[in-house]
C-alpha cells in the first residue's frame, strides 16, 4: 500500500497533494490538455532541458 499518490497530469513526476489527484492547481488547471513537460513549479519536475 502506498501512500505516494503520483499527480494525475500526464506529464508531471510529483507526489499528489492528500487531498487532490494533483500535485498544485497548475496541473488541475492543465489536466485536460496533453503536454509532453510539466510546468508547476517543483523541484525536480521543470523542464530542464
Ligand atoms: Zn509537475
Ligand atoms: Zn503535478
Amino acid at each position: 500500500m502506498s501512500t505516494d499518490k503520483k499527480c494525475a497530469h500526464v506529464g508531471c513526476t510529483c507526489p499528489a497533494k492528500s487531498d487532490s489527484k494533483y500535485c498544485s492547481t497548475y496541473c488541475e488547471d492543465s489536466a485536460g490538455t496533453t503536454t509532453l513537460t510539466c510546468d508547476c513549479g517543483h523541484e525536480g519536475c521543470a523542464d530542464k532541458l
